[in-house]
């Protein structure tokens, strides 16, 4: 039903590896399969991304952002496809998918036009005689391995940004959800990107992924996943290369006394729960001004109580789907139980939703805890999960405190209408991202990216394209002319 063949230079092929099967997280059947690239598929990718390299970076990047811009149009034109396929492996509803798709386009056109303004620098040198040019050159063969939660955003920022740099890439999209990636790398072949340029093999991180991390012939490894994964790759690459790790949060939001609480409550509520709570920048915990905590809560917990739940592709305009798999759910349950025992308040949530369709696949109401502490793991792991903590604070150094009391550094939130406060937070808010009164902390034309154990590298923005080259430096002694 969904597109299965890998992409290696330039052809569409089964694969010799063992089979995976690819389930749909809200029914638990099992919707296609996915070959387990072997190791001579891998190489064979790899090889072809080199061979692929020259004639890429060498070619202008106004061809390439002809081809870029392209391919970002046949993506919006398959946006619907795309988009249930998605919606089939990860859950989420069919709208936000088709957004997410969208949203890769718009990457896609935004890389293009970057890639045309890569400009370097002339450094003045202590005699007239010397110039010192810097110039830019692409990296070479980038690995691009990706997370299941937004299987197509995650893909096309590595992609957007490597290939405006004349880079070239093997991607390994994740095992929940290949298929959505999958039809993106088609759109891509069908575009004309050359054969090689991009290529896509399907399997485990352990293998598939493992080997790419391996390989001599990659020049640089753009990661986004778990802080576990990451630095094993940082740990087991045999060789020096470039890496970019994008990892896990455990993302804050305070709200001050100052707040426009109905507007704190449904940012709260779009950031705790969008994708039941599948984001890296999800809001965790929250740290709300004794004066108005109680009241915050009430409101909280109604607005989570009135978010639709439904099979994505039942209801395409449902607030909520599936989880993507069990193993975010039981992290869930669990990080639920261990809050409960040691005190905490259940205002709203704390099951699976009723109904006779609920009984398969992996549901969860949105869940909110109330009187949290930093004992408790959903104040201090990340759940990755449609569950909140809550907790009230007295002063604003103690809600920053407790705020920066963690071993992350991806996003923070607050909620403040007070300009003294916002520079305070803005400021001491450890984090690679503050968002104040909104809770949208990535946008494409801006950097995006981690701090501590949240990760190093950018994506997004004129930053998350510079990743993917090196810089030179070349200088030159000029003599003058004989006969000037
Ligand atoms: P994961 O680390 O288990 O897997 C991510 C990818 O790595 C998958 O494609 C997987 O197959 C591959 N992989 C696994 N083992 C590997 C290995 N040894 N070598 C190479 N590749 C390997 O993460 P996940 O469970 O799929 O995703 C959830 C995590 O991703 C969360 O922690 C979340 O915070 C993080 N995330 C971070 C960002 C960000 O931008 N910082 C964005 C989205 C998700």
């Amino acid at each position: 039903m969904f597109e299965s063949e890998m992409l290696i230079g330039g052809e569409w092929v089964s694969g010799a590896g063992a089979v995976l099967p690819v389930q749909n997280p809200a029914t638990e059947e099992t919707i296609g399969t996915i070959t387990n690239a072997t190791t001579e598929e891998v190489d064979r990718a790899i090889r072809a991304a080199r061979n692929a390299f020259p004639a890429w970076a060498a070619l202008s990047p106004f061809k390439r952002a002809e081809l870029l811009h392209k391919a970002g149009e046949l993506i919006d034109q398959r946006k619907d496809d795309i988009a249930r396929a998605m919606t089939s492996e990860q859950g989420k509803p069919l709208n936000e998918a088709r957004g997410e798709v969208s949203k890769l386009a718009q990457t896609l056109h935004f890389y293009a036009e970057e890639g045309v303004r890569v400009h370097g620098e002339i450094i003045p040198n202590e005699s007239n005689a010397y110039q010192s040019l810097v110039v830019r050159e692409p990296v070479g063969v980038v690995a691009a391995i990706s997370p299941w939660n937004y299987p197509a955003e995650l893909i096309g920022w590595k992609i957007g940004g490597a290939l405006a740099a004349g880079c070239t890439i093997v991607v390994k999209p994740p095992e929940l959800t290949p298929f959505s990636p999958l039809a993106i790398a088609r759109a891509l072949d069908d575009a004309g990107i050359p054969a090689g340029v991009v290529n896509m093999v399907t399997g485990k991180g352990s293998s598939v992924g493992q080997h790419l991390v391996e390989s001599p012939l990659v020049d640089k490894v753009a990661f986004t996943g778990s802080g576990a994964v990451g630095l094993r790759i940082q740990q087991s690459s045999p060789t020096v290369k470039k890496l970019a790790l994008e990892l896990g949060g455990n993302c804050p939001l305070i709200v001050t006394a100052t707040a426009d609480l109905d507007a704190a409550v449904k940012g709260a509520a779009r950031r705790s729960f969008r994708n039941m709570g599948q984001i890296c920048i999800a809001i965790n915990r929250i740290y709300v001004a004794e004066s108005v905590y109680e009241a915050f809560l009430s409101k909280l917990a109604t607005v989570a109580d009135a978010l639709t739940i439904d099979n994505g592709l039942d209801d395409p305009a449902a607030d909520l789907g599936a989880m993507a798999s069990a193993e975010p759910l039981e992290k869930t349950r669990a990080h639920l139980a261990d809050a409960l025992e040691k005190g905490a308040r259940l205002m709203a949530g704390g099951r699976r939703p009723e109904g006779e369709k609920f009984q398969k696949g992996f549901f969860f109401r949105p869940t909110v805890l109330a009187d949290c502490t930093h004992e408790m793991q959903v104040m201090t792991e990340e759940t990755f999960g449609p569950l909140v903590g809550v907790a009230p604070f007295g002063t604003l150094s103690e809600a920053v405190e407790k705020a920066n009391d963690t071993p992350y550094g991806l996003a923070s939130y607050a909620y403040t209408k007070h300009m003294d406060e916002m520079r305070y937070l803005s400021s001491r808010l450890d984090y690679g991202n503050v968002a104040i009164n909104n809770v949208d902390a990535g946008i494409i034309n801006a950097p995006y990216g981690g701090r501590k154990q949240s990760g190093v590298g950018y994506e997004h923005g004129r930053e998350g394209m510079l990743e993917y080259f090196n810089f030179k430096h070349v200088r030159i002694c000029f003599d003058e002319p004989e006969d000037a």
